[in-house]
């Protein structure tokens, strides 16, 4: 068997493990990355992330030319949708993306190895690929990610029933398709296909929706997705699915069994950690099926390190990408840094929702004092022109020393006005700070203006 050695070598190619690839070649080391996938980028470019951004952007165009075309005063024909090309446009982006990160790996000379990798001991992989590579290095970086979780009762089938990785590639559009998860895949994809034509019913076990975000934000947005013609169902507990003949039947605990063309099911993520082989490495899993780290990214292993999904904490690629730029730093004798107060969170529906920082009801938990203030986007002028007037900007402040804890959503271009929330929390800004600050005339972005003003209660458009 062929043998290599490196200082460092990453195991996974996604936004947490090829960034931390190239931020550790930039700093002098000798790095490996190694990726089973014949493309790189992980899920987030290859069957995430990417591939549903470009079908929520046909799919928005596709709804706003049959519904708000006639509004601007534009006359178009008949509107049709051609899914092949839908799709088509879809792969040429993941595609630009992922050769780009080849590109990458080569410009700072990232030694790729193409295969499965295996620890045989704490300082040693086997790469499995057309051959197999022993690779010997100092110091290993696990960022494997994750795959989709399903619930007893319901098995993919690979076609009818699957993950948000069939959804991206449905080669036409479903007459009725059943959700099984109201987070944020299943809202983000669930959207797509509505807007393509398909009936879609989303059922979600709790009694709301995006549990991780801020509960009177989740409220609008459900509001606007009902008015869309989503009929989400809370409460709804899925016990079984499967295929019968041409249909998919939803087994749902209290109620009759729905029927459905394709069901996707979204009830989230789980760590990728099997197949390494971390027994032979030392390292050790939390209950929950994470690989335990501590504050430097270290695991249970001396010469091994763990970031990204298989981790603690939230499912993000960003999260994952900064944990990895951090971990190679701090290797590198540098000052690594990530802030997990201040990492933002978007779905990518319309309207959008964000956040950053605490929620309402975790404040409330924790007992920390705040004071609140929102602006809603209907007294925007610019939401206005854009004709995207739902929602609302949400700040919560602690009642003491102003300080910005949290920026909540929802309304157009969330995802872009976040960045300002965010940045402002880094810097540990005030409300105070944020409502001083000069916002261009006209922009959705005096939307956080007006809400950071109204934590004192002087917004001037309220
Ligand atoms: P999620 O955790 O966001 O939501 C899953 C939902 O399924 C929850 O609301 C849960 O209550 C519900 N559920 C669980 N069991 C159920 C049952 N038996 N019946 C009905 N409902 C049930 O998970 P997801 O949407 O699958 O996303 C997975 C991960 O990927 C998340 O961590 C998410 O943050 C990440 N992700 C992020 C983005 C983004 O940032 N835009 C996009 C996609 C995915």
């Amino acid at each position: 068997m062929e043998k290599k050695e490196h200082d460092l070598v990453v195991i996974g190619a996604g936004p947490g493990g090829y960034v931390a690839a190239i931020r550790a070649a930039q700093l002098g080391m000798n790095v490996a990355c190694v990726e089973k996938e014949s493309a790189l980028g992980g899920t987030c470019l290859r069957v995430g992330c990417i591939p549903s951004k470009a079908l929520l952007e046909s799919s928005e165009r596709y709804e706003m030319t049959q519904h708000q075309a006639a509004e601007h005063g534009l006359l178009v024909g008949e509107v049709g949708i051609d899914v092949g090309a839908m799709l088509k446009r879809k792969e040429k982006i993941v595609d630009n993306l992922t050769k780009g990160v080849a590109f990458l790996f080569k410009k700072n000379k990232v030694t790729l190895y193409s295969g499965a990798a295996r620890f045989t001991s704490p300082d040693k992989i086997v790469v499995k690929g057309t051959s197999s590579v022993e690779v010997m290095s100092k110091r290993f970086l696990i960022a494997t990610g994750s795959s989709p979780a399903t619930i007893p009762g319901v098995a993919f089938d690979g076609r009818r029933i699957g993950s948000s990785t069939e959804a991206l590639s449905y080669d036409t559009v479903p007459t009725h398709l059943i959700v099984i998860g109201a987070g944020v895949i299943g809202l983000e994809l669930g959207s797509v296909w509505r807007r393509l034509g398909a009936k879609v019913t989303v059922l979600e076990y709790l009694d709301r929706i995006l549990p991780e975000m801020d509960e009177e934000i989740a409220k609008t947005a459900q509001r606007s997705f009902k008015k869309q013609g989503m009929d989400i169902r809370t409460g709804c507990k899925v016990t079984a699915a499967r295929v019968v003949g041409d249909e998919c039947v939803v087994e749902v605990e209290g109620s009759e069994p729905l029927r459905a063309e394709r069901v996707l099911v979204a009830v989230g993520r789980k760590p990728l950690t099997q197949g390494l082989g971390l027994e032979a490495a030392g390292v050790k899993l939390s209950d929950k099926g994470r690989i335990i780290v501590d504050k430097s990214f270290n695991t249970t292993a001396a010469n091994i390190y763990a970031i990204g999904d298989v981790i603690g904490g939230a499912m993000l690629a960003h999260k994952a990408s900064d944990e990895g730029v951090a971990c190679v730093e701090n290797l590198a004798g540098k000052h690594g840094h990530i802030n997990y107060d201040a990492i933002p969170s978007i779905v990518y529906t319309d309207p959008e929702v964000a956040s950053v920082g605490q929620h309402e009801a975790q404040l409330a938990t924790q007992g920390v004092p705040f004071k609140k203030g929102s602006f809603l986007f209907r007294a925007n002028g610019r939401a206005m022109c854009l004709g995207s007037v739902d929602g609302m900007v949400k700040i919560l402040a602690h009642a003491q020393t102003d300080r910005v804890l949290g920026v909540h959503i929802v309304g157009p271009r969330a995802g872009e006005l976040i960045a300002e929330a965010t940045v402002a929390m880094e810097y540990g800004a005030s409300a105070e700070d944020l409502a001083r600050a000069c916002h261009a005339h006209p922009t959705l972005s005096e939307a956080i203006k007006e809400a950071a003003l109204a934590v004192e209660g002087r917004a001037i458009h309220a």
